[in-house]
């Protein structure tokens, strides 16, 4: 299995429909990694990194997700609440943060500028 870093591998940020589709960004990896390290070294669990067109359709993705660069991933931390892993993802200097409280998990994106939101 490839490292991209020291904790996170691309099997983690291929295209979960089978596709093999990966787009690295070294910004994301070392922000991901951050975000780990705030967490207190626990580990992230990636529900979603790179995604095809098409798979991004399937989940429901706006049509210019980040996810298409391979600049966004949806993380969870297991015991660390969605609001206090936003604010470790805040302090690590992610742009985009999106919290999914309901499904437990926050999207955070390198898209270069800075983008909050809240599922309703
Ligand atoms: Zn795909
Ligand atoms: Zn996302």
């Amino acid at each position: 299995m490839e490292k991209l870093s020291s904790h996170f591998t691309e099997e983690e940020a291929r295209c979960k429909c089978g596709c093999g589709r990966i787009v690295v960004d070294d910004v994301l990896v070392r922000l991901l990694e951050s975000i780990r390290a705030a967490a207190g070294h626990r580990p992230v669990t990636v529900r979603s990194w790179n995604r095809c067109v098409q798979y991004n359709k399937e989940v429901g993705g706006s049509p210019d997700s980040q996810h298409l660069y391979g600049k966004a991933a949806d993380i969870s931390v297991k015991g660390v609440d969605p609001d206090q892993l936003a604010d470790f993802a805040a302090s690590c200097g992610a742009d985009g943060i999106g919290i999914y409280h309901t499904q437990g998990f926050v999207h955070v994106d390198v898209r270069g500028y800075r983008v909050r939101w809240r599922e309703k």
